[in-house]
Parts: C-alpha cells; structure tokens; sequence
C-alpha cells in the first residue's frame, strides 16, 4: 500500500480510455495492490474520489469516499465505495450545475451532471452491484467514471466559470455553496 503520485492535466494517460478489468484478475495481487494504492491516495489528498488514469494505471477501476471532506465540505458523506468496471447512465434529464475540481487539473468550474443516475459495478471481492446514486453523489460518480474514459472538467465545463482555487474561494465559493446547500437538502444526497 502506497501513496503515489498523481497525475496532472497534460499528462496522456489521463487522455486514454482504461481497459476493463477481467473479473477473475479482481482477486489478484496487482488488482488488489491498485485498489490499495488508489484508497491510499485519495485520502492523502484529501479527494473525494480518485480513478486509476490518475495514478497511471490503465484500468477500469475508481475509489469514491466522502468523510468530512476539507475540499468539498458541502458534499454528502459517501461510505468507501470502490467500483471495478463501472458502468453509468441517467434515468431521467434532470440536470445540476456542480462546481467541481479535480485533484489532476487545478482549477474549479461548473459541469452540468445528471441528477439520477444508476451505477453498476463489482466490488473489490468481485460481487456485482447495482443501484441509483442521486445529487451530488451521482456527480461524483459522474465525474470519476469520466476520468476512465479518458474526460476531464475542463471538457466538461462552461469555459467562462474556470477559476483557480483561490479565486473560486475569494469570488464563487460563498454563493455556490448557498445553492449547492439548499440543492443537497432538497435531493437528499
Ligand atoms: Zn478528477
């Protein structure tokens, strides 16, 4: 178990799609190991979710957890949830407009996400799961699972909104997080 470096905009792995993790590799020693890493990581820096393009590993795998997060402290606890080739998609259009950031660009800006998405995945011991995330969980779920196929925000996010984390704290934050408060009551996660 290791924290390793993270990768950073520019970088072509965090360009590449990641290929699926055959199921009977969940149980390996090098599946395992990533998983170890990616927990290891995500928690070092402080982010709320962290895919395997961002250590550098080519495969289908994210790590999603939320515990009192000093990033994002207006997000929902999310337990440790790690997904082994997750796969997304809304069921509805329902839309919200997320600032978010990313621990490999080091900007903020507002995405449009899916409110009500259904995730199916395995878990680390290989069981299946199925199941609807909605909020701003959906948009974290949203956000990791593009980082697998290669996207990243600033694909993603109106140009203009783009802002340095310090600027986002100095201009945006006080009013996002007004909204994204009230949004997250009202959704429920
Ligand atoms: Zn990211």
């Amino acid at each position: 178990m290791s924290v390793r470096p993270i990768l950073t905009i520019g970088h072509p792995l965090l360009r590449r799609e990641a290929e699926p993790v055959p199921i009977d590799e969940i149980g390996s020693a090098e599946v395992q190991g990533l998983i170890d890493d990616l927990i290891d990581t995500m928690r070092h820096a402080n982010g709320a979710g962290l895919a395997a393009n961002q250590i550098g590993v080519l495969h289908r795998v994210v790590v999603i957890e939320v515990k009192d997060n000093p990033r994002y402290p207006y997000k929902p606890p999310i337990p440790l949830t790690v997904a082994v080739n997750p796969v997304i998609g809304p069921i509805d259009d329902e839309m919200v407009r997320i600032n978010e950031g990313c621990l490999s660009v080091p900007l903020r800006g507002f995405v449009e996400r899916y409110v009500n998405v259904k995730v199916t995945y395995h878990d680390r011991h290989g069981r299946r799961h199925e199941g609807v995330v909605r909020g701003l969980t959906a948009g974290t779920w949203q956000h990791e699972c593009d980082h697998l196929d290669g996207t990243l925000i600033v694909d993603r996010a109106d140009p203009r909104t783009l802002a340095t984390w310090d600027e986002y704290e100095r201009h945006h934050r006080d009013d996002f997080v007004k909204e994204i408060t009230g949004f997250v009551n009202r959704v429920g996660s």
